[in-house]
This record gives structure tokens, C-alpha cells and sequence, in this order.
């Protein structure tokens, strides 16, 4: 289904590790050419490496998505790497907790810059180049908290990540004209790098709060990025799929002794 993403130039924020390095080398291996982008330029060489090992295309590049001039050079690095902007997967983003009342204004500012300035960042850098071939796939990377669920410790981050859902509905509409689609991914709790840091307690109640029993993969979500930037998701803007194993759907935890 998804042989129309071979040769396709795609950038991928965030790439370094955990869910965005799980899209580069999905991407990899749906044979796309792939601009891995993270502020560390060893780690995003080193999962640019991992795509060449398997035989695809790829290279890493240094950059920051809240500073506006890294993002301006990474769409001309993938233009000149790449010949071509075709798919933007913005999925940098942090999620340090701090509950309302010790909360600084520092924190909810860096995650706010981060999370949302850097996706409306990295997204207007690309528009150019994909505006003068009339075709783009942007595929943001949200998440179930914020747009349907709150966890104590993250109203910045929840706030960033419903209102990535508000600046991809009016982006979808501004860019129909131009053959540009904008999609959101949300997923629930995936296992990451960082999961072994958060501890094994953690791990155990977040697994029993999913209907499926367990806790998503690098490549559900990889897999749903891959779908909205295909030629057949060509009529699908403005909308968020939810990759989560059920887990926003209980209504209670009665749900699960029934
Ligand atoms: P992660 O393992 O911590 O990786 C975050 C990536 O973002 C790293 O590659 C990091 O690389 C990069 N990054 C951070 N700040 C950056 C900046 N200012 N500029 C450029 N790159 C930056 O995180 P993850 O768990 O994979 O999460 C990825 C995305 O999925 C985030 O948007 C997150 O909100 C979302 N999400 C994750 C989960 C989950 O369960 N993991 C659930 C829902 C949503 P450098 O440090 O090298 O810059």
C-alpha cells in the first residue's frame, strides 16, 4: 500500500531516539530519503547510520526546533541532501513534570517553546518548499494528553499538546489549496529509551490501564505517520488518529472487570 513513499524526501524532528529515531527508520525503510534532526548531531548521525546499515538513504542534521534559524537550515539542508521537501514529520518534544504549585514560568515557557513554537517552526520552514511543488505531508506528533486526558504534573505539557491539534486545523484549511495536508498522531504510553527512567511501578499501572494490556511500540505510531503521508491518505487533513491500545476509552475502572 505504501510503495508511493519510495524516493520521498522526509524530515524527521526529534529523531534522535524514542518515537521520532522508531518514524526515521520506518521511513528508512519505506525506501524515503531521511533527514534525521535533533540538537545532538553524534546521536542523529547514528540513527542516519542505522538507515544506511539497511540500505536506504539518510543523514543526520544539528538543529533546534525554537530557534528559527535552525529551522530555516534544516529545510535547506534536506533541499540540498535531498532535492525535495516532501514529508515533515515535527515530532520533537519534552515532557518534564512539575505540579501547579511548583510550576516556574521557565518550565511552562520550555515546554511550550519546544513543544508547540517548534512545531509551528518547523512547519512554516518547510512550507516554501513544499508550496512550489503543491505537495506536502505534514504529520505532527501530539499525544492523548492534553487533546483527551490530564496527568498531574503536565497541564504545560498537555496544553502544548491540545493546542498542536488547534494550529494543525487552521494550517490544514490554509494549506488545502496547495496539495499540503497537515495530521496529527497521538499516542498513549510507548515504549521508549526514557521508559526504563521513569521505573517499573510506573510501567506496571500505566500497562493495566490499557485495554490492550500493553503499552504501545516505536512502530504503531511509526506505522500511523506513515500512513497520513502516503499518496492514499491524499484527502485525510486536519484530523488526529489516536494510537493508544484503547487506553482513553474506560469510562471507569468498573471497564475492566467486567
Ligand atoms: P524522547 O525519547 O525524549 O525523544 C525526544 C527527541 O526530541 C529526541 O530525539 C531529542 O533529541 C529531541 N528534541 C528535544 N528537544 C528538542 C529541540 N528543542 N530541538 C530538536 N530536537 C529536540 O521522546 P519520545 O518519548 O520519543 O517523544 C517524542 C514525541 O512523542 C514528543 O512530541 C512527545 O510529546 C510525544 N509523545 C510521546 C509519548 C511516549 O509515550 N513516549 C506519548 C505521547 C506523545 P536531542 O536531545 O538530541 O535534541
Amino acid at each position: 500500500m505504501f510503495n508511493s513513499l519510495a524516493g520521498r524526501s522526509v524530515i524527521v524532528t526529534g529523531a534522535s531516539k524514542g518515537i521520532g529515531r522508531g518514524i526515521a527508520l520506518r521511513f528508512g525503510r519505506a525506501g524515503c530519503k531521511v533527514l534525521v534532526v535533533s540538537r545532538r548531531l553524534a546521536e542523529a548521525n547514528a540513527v542516519a547510520a542505522e538507515i544506511l546499515a539497511h540500505g536506504g538513504t539518510a543523514r543526520g542534521f544539528a538543529a533546534d526546533v525554537t530557534r528559527q534559524p535552525d529551522m530555516q537550515a534544516m529545510a535547506a539542508a534536506a533541499l540540498d541532501a535531498h532535492g525535495a521537501i516532501d514529508v515533515l514529520c515535527a515530532n520533537a518534544g519534552i515532557f518534564p513534570a512539575a505540579k501547579l504549585d511548583e510550576m516556574t514560568e521557565a518550565q511552562f515557557d520550555a515546554v511550550i517553546g519546544t513543544n508547540l513554537k517548534g512545531t509551528f517552526l518547523s512547519v512554516s520552514a518547510c512550507l516554501p518548499a513544499m508550496k512550489a511543488r503543491q505537495f506536502g505531508r505534514i504529520v505532527l506528533t501530539s499525544s492523548i494528553t492534553g487533546p483527551f486526558t490530564g496527568l498531574p504534573g503536565w497541564a504545560h505539557y498537555g496544553a502544548s499538546k491540545a493546542g498542536q491539534l488547534g494550529f494543525m486545523r487552521t494550517a490544514a484549511v490554509e494549506l488545502a489549496t496547495h496539495g499540503i495536508t497537515v495530521n496529527a498522531v497521538l499516542p498513549g504510553n510507548i515504549v521508549t529509551e526514557g521508559l526504563a527512567d521513569i521505573g517499573e511501578a510506573y510501567v506496571r499501572a500505566m500497562t493495566a490501564s490499557v485495554p490492550m494490556r500493553r503499552l504501545g511500540s516505536v512502530d504503531d505510531i511509526a506505522n500511523a505517520a506513515l500512513f497520513f503521508a502516503s499518496e492514499e491518505a491524499g484527502y485525510i487533513t486536519g484530523q488526529s488518529l489516536v494510537i493508544d491500545g484503547g487506553q482513553i476509552l474506560p469510562e471507569s475502572l468498573v471497564a475492566f472487570e467486567l
